[in-house]
């Protein structure tokens, strides 16, 4: 575990699967598929990407008899192929029917995500809504309570609408809505505890799609609940408005102890990588030294001091070999997922922001010697010089992730 400055919130611990969330339990990682899951081979492919780029949970829609049909096969492909991720099935309008028809299916998930305004309306509401914590009981599974701004209960909403009017001190329109969102979580999560569901078998969501408006709903769900919470700026949108907009978001819940499973929504690019809204997931906690899953690379932005482009190629190629390293060194080299190596370029702040990673270099800028110190746990240990920089200081890293993370004969075969 990291050393942080967080507090995480009290809440209760759930089991999915064999693993927990809430508690003192890590943040953990989601992602959700894009394919349609009666496609199984194109949904087993994605949620095998997705889970070796470190989700821990993956969510699949589950919204027709197709889809339902499919999901056992799903399971049992990834189980062929040693992918245990558990799978979540997000369920809308049709779920209390698709878990009473297809119970493989409804065996075969590790949790429900229920929408408290999508399980049917008016006097269907209260029946479909228990219909789906009843599976829930029988085949003895978790489930999540996930409210939604685009899809908010509008009984709830017109109930919370009428308090406020007939209050001395009405609030404005967008905190009636907040308020609408909570309670809709909330009151959806006690009524399926008085169907039946223990309350450690219930998280809680409320997703938004603006930063200040997500930030009130969780600081409010969090005051008021002891349910882990499950957080994600919904619809984020695209490239660096999604990233930016879903970290500003997380990170400040997050630094509160908010938090105890997170997802990125990003909206890929056209055939862009799926898997990046789980990159993006880890490295928001990382940065929060929160969890740790790669090495990071610390590097200058570079500026008219070195003109050459040798730092940035070799930030990124040094970059690139770690995260391809790290399925491998997982396993073999325990904590090596905390280490950081700095690529600098300059004299100016170099020297310094090298010591002060596990291993640093920093190459020459414009007008310097033609010479890149490299820096070990703090000290001088080499000069590199000439056309091999890259290759010899990345060899330098490999010696140094064997020697500090490295078993006891690997150490000594390098000492
Ligand atoms: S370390 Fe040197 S090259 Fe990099 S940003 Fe600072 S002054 Fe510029």
């Amino acid at each position: 575990m990291v050393d942080t400055m967080v507090t995480r919130r009290a809440s209760l611990q759930v089991r999915i699967g064999d693993m927990q969330v809430g508690g003192d339990a890590p943040v953990v990682v989601q992602s959700m598929t894009n394919t349609d899951t009666a496609d199984v081979a194109a949904t087993v492919a994605q949620v095998r990407a997705l889970a070796e780029a470190g989700s821990e949970l993956v969510r699949i829609t589950v919204n027709n008899e197709a889809a339902a049909k499919a999901v056992p096969a799903i399971r049992e492909k990834l189980d062929a192929l040693d992918c245990a991720v558990p799978l979540v099935g997000d369920f809308h309008y049709n779920g209390h029917t698709l878990l009473q028809q297809f119970p493989d299916m409804a065996r075969a998930l590790a949790k429900y995500r229920i929408n408290p305004g999508n399980v049917g309306f008016a006097d269907k509401h209260d029946k479909q809504f228990t219909m789906m914590i009843e599976a829930a009981l029988t085949y003895e599974k978790p489930v999540r309570i996930g409210v939604n701004w685009g899809s908010l209960d509008q009984q709830m909403l017109a109930k919370v609408m009428d308090e406020n009017a007939a209050s001395t001190s009405p609030k404005d329109a967008a905190a009636v809505a907040r308020e609408a969102l909570v309670r809709s979580g909330l009151e959806s999560a006690a009524m399926a505890e008085s169907i039946g569901l223990p309350a450690n078998r219930i998280i809680l969501s409320a997703k938004v799609s603006r930063v200040q408006d997500l930030i009130a709903v969780y600081r409010e769900l969090a005051a008021r609940c002891r349910y882990p919470l499950h957080l994600g700026l919904t619809e984020a949108g695209m490239g660096s408005k999604g990233i930016v907009a879903s970290t500003a978001a997380l990170s400040v819940l997050l630094q509160e102890g908010i938090g105890d499973t997170i997802r990125i929504s990003l909206t890929p690019e056209p055939n862009g990588d799926r898997t990046q809204e789980v990159r993006v997931a880890q490295e928001i906690l990382q940065s929060l030294a929160l969890r740790a899953f790669t090495p990071q690379v610390t590097a200058c932005p570079g500026c008219g001091r070195t003109t050459s482009t040798v730092f940035q190629e070799l930030a990124d190629k040094i970059q690139t070999y770690l995260r391809d390293s790290m399925p491998k060194w997982k396993a073999q080299y325990p904590g090596v997922e905390s280490m950081n190596v700095a690529v600098m370029g300059c004299i100016v702040n170099g020297p310094g922001e090298s010591k002060h990673a596990h291993i640093g270099i920093s190459l020459p800028g414009t007008g310097e010697q033609p010479a890149a110190p490299v820096f070990i746990d703090g000290k001088k240990a080499k000069t590199l010089r000439g056309e091999r920089i890259a290759e010899e200081f990345q060899a330098m890293v490999e010696e140094y992730v064997k020697i500090n993370y490295g078993n006891k004969t690997e150490r000594q075969h390098v000492a």
